[in-house]
């Protein structure tokens, strides 16, 4: 009989100890947001997939064509292309593409970078079934996004 009672009051001390917490936590503001209808600023650091950077005094990408971040892409998911530039030297860029699938985030393409013309982007909620989504067009996105 004895055995039973302190086994109901261990039980007992037990539920109100589950209570406390959960009233504790209630009182508390709340740290989430109702996602998707709600989303929070990303934190400078977070790192998504690579973006180009726009010039906005020459009115196009700051990429000078010098190929540094492809040759440095361990995954060799970076391929871009330029053409030669009209009335001035060097090459404009013609094409940026990133092959998202096989990027760790590593980083070494923008560090390589010595014109900040790359950086990592804040987008964070990417999803589909088909890899061919996560082929980007980063020239394309950075025009659009100036237009
Ligand atoms: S390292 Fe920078 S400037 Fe050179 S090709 Fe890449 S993005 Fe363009
Ligand atoms: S973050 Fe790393 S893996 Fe991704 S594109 Fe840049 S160098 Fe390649």
């Amino acid at each position: 009989m004895i055995r039973h009672i302190i086994q109901l009051t261990r039980d007992f001390m037990s539920l109100l100890t589950g209570l406390r917490i959960t009233f504790e936590q209630m009182l508390k503001p709340a740290i989430t947001v109702q996602y998707p209808r709600k989303t929070i600023p990303m934190s400078k650091n977070f790192r998504g997939r690579i973006a180009l950077v726009w010039d906005d005094a020459k009115h196009e990408p700051k990429c000078t064509v010098c190929m540094l971040c492809e040759k440095a892409c361990p995954s060799k998911c970076i391929s871009l292309t330029g053409v030669k530039a009209e009335n001035r030297p060097g090459r404009t860029l013609a094409t940026y593409q990133l092959d998202f699938t096989k990027c760790s985030l590593c980083g070494l393409c923008v560090e390589s970078c010595k014109f900040d013309a790359i950086r990592f982007s804040d987008e964070y909620n990417s999803a589909s079934t088909r890899k061919e989504d996560f082929h980007y067009d980063l020239l394309e996105r950075v025009r659009r996004n100036r237009s």
